[in-house]
């Protein structure tokens, strides 16, 4: 399934940093391994193209709990372009309705033997799974072709990630604010989200 060409590798790119113990993590110039913290779990996804949708950061209370951080950075891909490279048998899935609106579900996929959160799947949104920004191999993706397009629930953002922000892209960042038509949006659509405030959908998975 990988791309073709400009194959980036540890063993040719500064861009594989020695992060957990993976080092067999790759790009192309479509497609890229994300990789679990013990190696054990290692998909690949398109990075480009009808596969790939949103890119969003999300300050929810669910997310600062399943990250045990501050926040989550997210992107989405059509499951019929992700592929599990090795270790979907080792995943371990923990799913809750509690913190999601209209009874649906959230189910999450972490690595059993690690505890990495590989990605999460909304009952809402058949066909489609989110991943996370963190587990790419490749961390110039993380700069450019997974770089958020929308900050989700930013009035739950904690007060001193205010200072920890860049100088660039801080206010186009915000413009989807608590609008769960734009986190809907970004799930499904690889363009960047309109403007502010549009329609005010109550679903949100
Ligand atoms: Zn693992
Ligand atoms: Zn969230």
């Amino acid at each position: 399934m990988a791309g073709s060409g400009n194959r980036k590798s540890v063993s040719n790119s500064s861009d594989f940093p020695l992060a957990g113990v993976t080092r067999d993590g790759w790009s192309t110039d479509d497609r890229a391994t994300a990789t679990c913290y013990c190696g054990t779990v290692q998909l690949s996804f398109p990075t480009q193209g009808p596969g790939l949708g949103g890119r969003f950061v999300c300050h929810c209370h669910d997310c600062r709990k399943i990250t045990a951080s501050m926040f989550a950075s997210n992107f989405t891909i059509n499951d019929e372009y992700l592929v599990h490279e090795r270790g979907r048998d080792k995943l371990s899935t923990f799913s809750q309705c509690n913190s999601i609106p209209n009874n649906r579900t959230m189910t999450n996929y972490f690595c059993s033997n690690c505890g990495t959160l590989m990605y999460r799947v909304g009952s809402g949104w058949p066909g489609y799974s989110i991943l996370r920004i963190g587990t790419v191999d490749d961390v110039s993706l993380h700069e450019t072709k997974l770089r958020p397009q929308v900050e989700q629930f930013v009035d739950c953002r904690v007060g001193w990630l205010q200072d920890a922000k860049g100088k660039d892209g801080a206010g186009k960042m915000e413009q989807a604010g608590r609008q769960f038509a734009d986190f809907e949006r970004s799930a499904v659509n690889p363009e960047p989200a309109g403007s502010k405030g549009s329609a005010g959908a109550n679903s949100i998975l």
